[in-house]
């Protein structure tokens, strides 16, 4: 009974604490009031062991965040530890909601979730989140200074390891010109940063965490396309020998994965490398083709802007 009184009043101290670290921003806090009630640890829940490199596998998962509406269908595949696998595919087909289910946000209506062999139901939701690193499509930062958001993952860190964590995510050299530096303050009663700096400070956080499965959500759709190509530079460095999963909305980000997945209305319909996608011929192909002309028509339309 007592228990059951205990964890309204923990969320709420919780919630209360965040807000005094004035974390006022509306999807945080709803994170904070809704996604912890999803899921529980199970009494006596041992922690994640990371043994074997973070090995991921989903196992014929389905789920739904309504029952009358399934969102994923038996999808099943596998990151070996240290490898990377994309998921492309149109929007709203089911790709974020795989990254959620990895983070433990909700459990599987379905199959299963296991990472080293272990059940994410079956082990704490602190370990599982200390073992993984996500840069989500949309970043929320604190309310706090650039510094703190970029040590968040590791409050520990050094001077120095927060300066090389950002220069790899190319934000250093913004961060330096501000007059108060890395004390900068950030969010609603700071500097509002622009959508690709805060994707940039997110970047930088998992740099510095160094966890041992990353995923990366869309992590670059903000950026222009040359600071995307030098992040993306320290992001393969990055996830060299991490176990990566990258979602990704531009192809010229999946192609050196060691297999990538075709996500469409919740059911994987190719897989393969780029290469044997392109072979096959189907949908992964038809993407590629689309975003060449698209990326051709706008070198065409910056050369004549650049005569003019
Ligand atoms: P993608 O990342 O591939 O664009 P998502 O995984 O975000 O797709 O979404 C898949 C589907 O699930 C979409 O139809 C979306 O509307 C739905 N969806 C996403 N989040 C929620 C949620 N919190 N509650 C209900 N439906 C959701
Ligand atoms: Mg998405």
């Amino acid at each position: 009974y007592l228990l059951q009184l205990y964890q309204p009043l923990n969320i709420l101290g919780m919630v209360y604490r965040n807000i005094k670290q004035s974390l006022i921003d509306v999807e945080a806090m709803y994170r904070l009031l809704h996604e912890p009630a999803e899921v529980e640890d199970r009494a006596g829940a041992p922690e994640l062991v990371v043994a074997r490199g973070g090995r991921v596998r989903f196992e014929r998962v389905s789920f739904a965040y309504d029952p009358r509406r399934p969102i994923l269908d038996e999808v099943s595949f596998e990151v070996p530890a240290g490898q990377t696998v994309a998921i492309v595919g149109p929007s709203g087909g089911g790709k974020s909601t795989i990254a959620r289910l990895l983070f433990r946000f909700y459990d599987v209506t379905g199959g299963s979730i296991e990472i080293d062999g272990q059940d994410l139901r079956d082990v704490t939701q602190g370990s599982l989140r200390r073992a993984i690193g996500v840069v989500p499509q949309d970043t929320v930062l604190f309310n706090d200074t650039i510094r703190y958001n970029i040590a968040y993952g590791r409050p520990d860190a050094s001077e120095a390891e927060i300066i090389e964590a950002a220069r790899l995510a190319r934000i250093h050299d913004f961060v330096a010109r501000l007059p108060d530096g890395y004390e900068t303050r950030v969010g609603e009663r700071g500097l509002k940063l622009s959508g690709g700096e805060k994707q940039r400070v997110a970047i930088a956080r998992v740099i510095l965490k160094a966890p041992a499965i990353l995923i990366f959500d869309e992590a670059t759709s903000a950026l222009d396309s040359a600071t995307e190509q030098e992040i993306q530079a320290s992001l393969r460095q990055v996830s060299t020998d991490h176990t990566t999963v990258v979602i990704a909305h531009r192809l010229s980000t999946v192609v050196d994965a060691d297999e990538i997945l075709v996500l469409d209305h919740g059911r994987i319909i190719e897989r393969g490398r780029h290469g044997e996608l392109l072979r096959l011929g189907g949908a992964y192909a038809a993407m590629w083709a689309r975003q060449r002309r698209a990326a051709e028509r706008e070198a065409a339309l910056a050369e004549i802007a650049a005569e003019i």
